[in-house]
């Protein structure tokens, strides 16, 4: 369920209605369009855990949107919203997502009705371990067709449990660690995932504000230092953007809203400080510093040069998006604006950083951890190794590791010049990940400037994720 009023689409026609856009200014081959908007399959399971005495029954979900290149890559999500329309709506953008910032993925996500904070820890390992049984029998979960990683209500934590479930139900597979992506840094894990959608969001603001003429569109000047920036949901993607911007540059961050309300203060708010009072509390209320509100979503609607809604789908919607003050919006979360209120707000000049491009960071990094688990070498090894002898192995090795990896390097020479190379790990998915962000956004934005039937970035980034997706569909057939 969605966070938008129930006379608006669903999250999924949301989607759907924002792809339509783009596809109606494309040229695809006919009834092209349909086969890439539809959702392949979604597979529906209940499934009962023996907790406390009794049986509980849980339903989950694991959604297949495209398979044009697999494997399907896409977060699991916990949570008590979860829905068949939720996780569909989510793989479709996992797909248009991949496609933008050239990640070899097709798009897939899960979600489990669940609310993780009401069960112990030991509760929860069974209940993800019971659930990652039911996908891994049915292939849903599996190195080369379909990696899960984490997503709203999960974590590293999960992630290490279903890749060891995935091991002893396949006890010879080799590459059984790339059967997720965002474990722990000891399970197999990439430096630098964790924080990687924050990460994203912070390179993706750097980007636009690299260039003035698009800093203009949104009414604004200048640079990111000293820009006032509210941010709903102060999660692993919210807060990690927030601590990035506010310590690396210089922005402010006036305005945090959580589940219980909302803090304000115009002289910026200290992240760190606020995130461990959230940790410690369970909420913003009693925070000794700024003005707390219980009316957490009226300070969306406060004076304020960008807003970044990282939280959940549908939370600027028909009730509010009329009164969103700021003329900058970043989509850290998947499908925060609903495609009404996308309409109101493009009418109004808002300028949206979309989601398929924004929180990219997390699929991206997740890609690198990828590529690390099926080549079996710890990043920066090699140049260790390289330079302790240059004895003709460790060239050959080199050598194997390219062809075995043929295509899967991505389009993207950079990442495995570095990688070949062998720089340090976190250094190397940093830059791996500024390339990817700087590279997608040139992408969108030639065609944002570039057309005159375009007018909003999520349209460009709509139609250069689906004419990549329409082009290996050309390629290699349905
Ligand atoms: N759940 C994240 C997303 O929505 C990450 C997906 C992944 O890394 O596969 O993009």
């Amino acid at each position: 369920m969605s966070a938008a009023p129930s006379n608006e689409p669903t999250f999924r026609q949301s989607v759907d209605l924002m792809f339509n856009r783009a596809a109606a200014l494309m040229d695809l081959a006919p009834g092209l369009e349909e086969k890439i908007r539809v959702c392949n399959a979604t597979y529906t399971v209940r499934f009962g855990v023996r907790l406390r005495g009794t049986i509980h029954t849980f339903t989950g979900y694991r959604s297949v949107h495209s398979e044009h290149m697999e494997p399907v890559k896409g977060g699991i999500r916990y949570s008590l919203a979860v829905n068949q329309d939720e996780v569909e709506a989510l793989a479709a953008l996992m797909t248009y997502k991949c496609a933008l910032v050239e990640t070899p993925f097709g798009g897939s996500k899960g979600g489990l009705c669940v609310d993780p904070r009401l069960y112990e820890e030991h509760e929860l390992e069974l209940i993800t371990r019971r659930f990652a049984y039911e996908l891994i029998k049915r292939d849903l979960i599996n190195p080369s067709q379909n990696v899960p990683a984490p997503d709203m209500g999960t974590g590293e934590r999960e992630m290490a449990w279903i890749a060891d479930q995935y091991a002893r139900m396949n006890t010879t597979d080799i590459n059984s660690r790339a059967c997720v992506t965002g474990k722990p840094l000891n399970a197999g894990g990439i430096a630098g995932r964790v924080e990687a959608t924050g990460r994203g969001v912070q390179y993706a603001l750097r980007e636009f504000f690299r260039h003035p003429e698009d800093v203009a569109k949104a009414g604004l000047s200048g640079k990111l230092d000293g820009k006032r920036i509210i941010v709903q949901g102060l999660g692993n993607v919210g807060y990690h953007a927030a601590r990035f911007l506010s310590e690396e540059d210089g922005a402010k961050i006036t305005g945090i809203i959580e589940r219980d309300g909302a803090l304000f203060d115009p002289r910026g708010l200290d992240v760190d400080r606020v995130r461990d009072w959230l940790v410690r509390h369970g909420g913003l209320s009693g925070y000794p510093e700024g003005q707390f509100s219980i009316d957490g979503a009226s300070l969306m609607q406060e004076d304020c040069d960008i807003l970044i809604p990282a939280a959940m789908e549908g939370v600027i919607n028909l009730t509010n998006a009329h009164h969103i003050k700021a003329p900058l919006i970043l989509e850290a979360a998947n499908g925060p604006i609903t495609a009404g209120a996308d309409e109101v707000l493009r009418a109004r000049g808002t300028i949206i950083i979309p989601d398929l491009y924004a929180n990219a960071g997390g699929v991206t990094v997740s890609y690198f951890e990828w590529v690390k688990n099926l080549s079996h070498i710890r990043f920066g090894r090699m140049q260790r190794r390289q330079e302790e002898s240059r004895h003709q192995l460790v060239v050959d090795e080199l050598e194997r590791l390219d062809v075995a990896m043929g295509d899967r390097w991505s389009l993207d020479p950079r990442f495995k010049e570095k990688y070949l190379r062998g720089a340090d790990e976190l250094e190397l998915v940093r830059s791996g990940l500024d390339d990817t962000m700087r590279t997608a956004y040139q992408s969108m934005r030639e065609v944002w400037h570039g057309r005159n039937d375009v007018t909003d970035l999520r349209t460009a980034a709509f139609l250069v994720a689906v004419d990549r997706v329409a082009k290996s569909y050309k390629a290699k057939g349905l």
